[in-house]
């Protein structure tokens, strides 16, 4: 529980104990441990946590905003597809490794991994 901020660690996909490591190897696969602090990653499982989340808040958005924008201007229906399809793909891959990151972070800073009572 040093100075480092699990949200902030997350966001910047680092890692969650000495905010300098990358978290990842990948897009969206975590290191086996960290390459500043050694860390052990191998046991980080966010599940379908980040996945949760960004389609809450990505339908959220995506979706008031093409009610909004279609109450407005009455756009037709192409041009929604046109702008709110690859505005959900952007959005979910661009939010995916942060809140993954940051779910990663908060479980490692509560000791989630103390839950099934056969870790450290
Ligand atoms: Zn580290």
């Amino acid at each position: 529980m040093a100075g480092v901020n699990p949200v902030l660690a997350g966001l910047a996909c680092r890692c969650p104990r000495c905010g300098e490591g990358p978290l990842f190897r990948g897009f969206l696969t975590v290191a086996p441990e960290c390459e500043a602090c050694g860390l052990d990653l191998s046991k980080a499982d966010s599940g379908d946590g980040p996945a949760v989340f960004i389609i809450l808040i990505v339908g959220c958005i995506v979706g008031f905003s093409a009610l909004i924008t279609d109450m407005a201007f009455r756009p037709p229906i192409w041009l929604h597809l046109i702008i709110w399809l690859p505005l959900t793909l952007i959005l979910c891959l661009a939010l995916l490794r942060p809140f993954k990151g940051v779910m990663i972070a908060l479980q490692f800073h509560n000791r989630a991994s103390e839950a099934g009572g056969k870790d450290v």
